[in-house]
């Protein structure tokens, strides 16, 4: 399975990752997260899972259930870590930590490495009985409500270590600190090479026009991604250059906010026959694949962002992204490069006039975005880091390391 990486991610990280797969071979990598579907997380553990096993490691990925109240409360907690100023009472502590002990006595949660994903499962820690635990944090939290990160901070104390996405992120703190970007995989369903035609007969079926330039954002109805601030935009934009906007979402069953803010978006685009505005079921890969391949430029207008996996999923179909600057987003749009980071909605206007009115600049700004991600945000180059966290933390004060 992984010879097929071969050719499209840099032989380093295929020789590095077999090298450590060959040591850390039959042993057991637990994954823990709170949705199996919707968001950057579950579509990371989909591919990585197997890709893990066909190495001969023992890979496990296991999704915490909970109910309206616990979801609610996580995302509360999320939202204060992104810098909202939420109450979280004490009583919802207490609900987040119970739903984690009936969770954790239904997981199995013995393995030799696990790996937390976010707040939600956090409290998991508390039932460790052995391996190397590390909390995985997928959240920007540049600018975090201290309340809610100091109390959240009496999980992630307790683990080995802490995987962060970009350096910004990490803090001061008694326990290790990795940083680690995630990553898409080049041969999955969402970023596969499509053919013309399936690519025509997405755009037929989703009744999006192929007359004229389309502006797109795929992201889940979340405020922080700024989908009225990207109609902004486009009004700005529609006023000089004819164009479509789309808006493709869908919901994570982790996220109760999604359905409110679907109807913000579509309250604000009022009826705009040029605006279409697409709940997907879940697992649509391939219309999103197809999408992102039709789109003239991709739009990420978020406000916070862990990583953006949307970002290196379009840069990866050769198109120039225009992002905000914002958490993980400047790893991989290098200004004026690989992309154009912008910092308001007048910026996005600009930026997306200056691409539909040169189109040569979008062409070479593609190709470029798309070799920055092959050698930066492959998934073969994540799970290399994954496992060399792993084995530096069964390893640690030794100074040599030894395949
Ligand atoms: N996604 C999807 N369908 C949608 C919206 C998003 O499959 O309608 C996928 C998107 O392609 C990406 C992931 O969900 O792979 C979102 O990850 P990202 O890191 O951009 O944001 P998150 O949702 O984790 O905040």
């Amino acid at each position: 399975m992984i010879n097929q990486y071969n050719g499209i991610s840099p032989k380093g990280d295929l020789l590095l990752l077999q090298r450590l797969a060959r040591v850390l071979g039959g042993r057991s990598f637990l994954h823990v997260n709170s949705t199996r579907e919707g968001g950057g997380v579950a579509e990371i553990l989909q591919r990585m899972i197997p890709i893990l096993q066909g190495l001969g490691i023992d890979a496990r990925w296991e999704v915490i259930s909970g109910d309206e109240q616990f979801f609610e409360m996580t995302k509360k907690v999320h939202n204060a870590l992104q810098g909202n100023k939420e109450t979280v009472t004490d009583a919802m502590w207490q609900h987040h930590f119970e739903i984690n002990r009936q969770n954790a006595a239904n997981i199995d949660l013995d393995a030799d490495a696990v790996i937390i994903h976010d707040p939600q499962p956090g409290p998991l820690v508390e039932f460790k009985k052995k391996g190397v635990w590390i909390w995985r944090c997928h959240i920007d939290i540049s600018n975090p409500f201290r309340d809610v990160y100091n109390a959240l901070g009496r999980y992630a104390l307790k683990y080995d270590a802490i995987i962060f996405s970009v350096s910004k992120f990490a803090r001061a703190m008694n326990i290790d600190e990795f940083i680690i970007p995630p990553s898409i995989d080049p041969l999955s369903e969402k970023n596969r090479e499509l053919s013309d035609d399936e690519i025509s007969e997405t755009a037929k079926r989703l009744g999006i026009p192929a007359d004229r330039p389309i502006i797109l954002q795929v992201s889940r109805f979340d405020r922080f991604k700024d989908p009225l601030g990207v109609i902004k935009s486009y009004r700005m934009v529609k006023k000089y250059n004819d164009c479509v906007l789309v808006l493709a979402g869908s919901p994570a069953t982790d996220d109760p906010e999604g359905a409110a803010v679907l109807n913000e978006v579509k309250e604000f685009a009022a009826n705009d026959p040029d605006i279409h505005i697409l709940l997907l079921p879940p697992f649509s890969d391939r219309d999103i694949n197809a999408l992102q391949r039709m789109a003239f430029v991709v739009l990420q207008k978020s406000l916070k962002e862990g990583f953006g996996l949307t970002v290196a999923e379009a840069m990866w179909k050769g198109k120039p992204v225009i992002g905000g600057a914002v958490g993980g987003i400047p790893l991989q749009i290098v200004h004026g490069i690989t992309g154009f980071l912008v910092h308001s909605i007048e910026g996005a206007a600009f930026r997306i006039r200056q691409l539909l009115n040169t189109p040569e600049m979008a062409d070479a700004m593609g190709e470029r975005a798309k070799e920055f991600v092959r050698k930066n945000f492959l998934i073969t180059r994540q799970i290399r880091d994954y496992l060399s966290a792993w084995y530096i933390m069964e390893n640690k004060g030794k100074s040599i390391i030894e395949f």
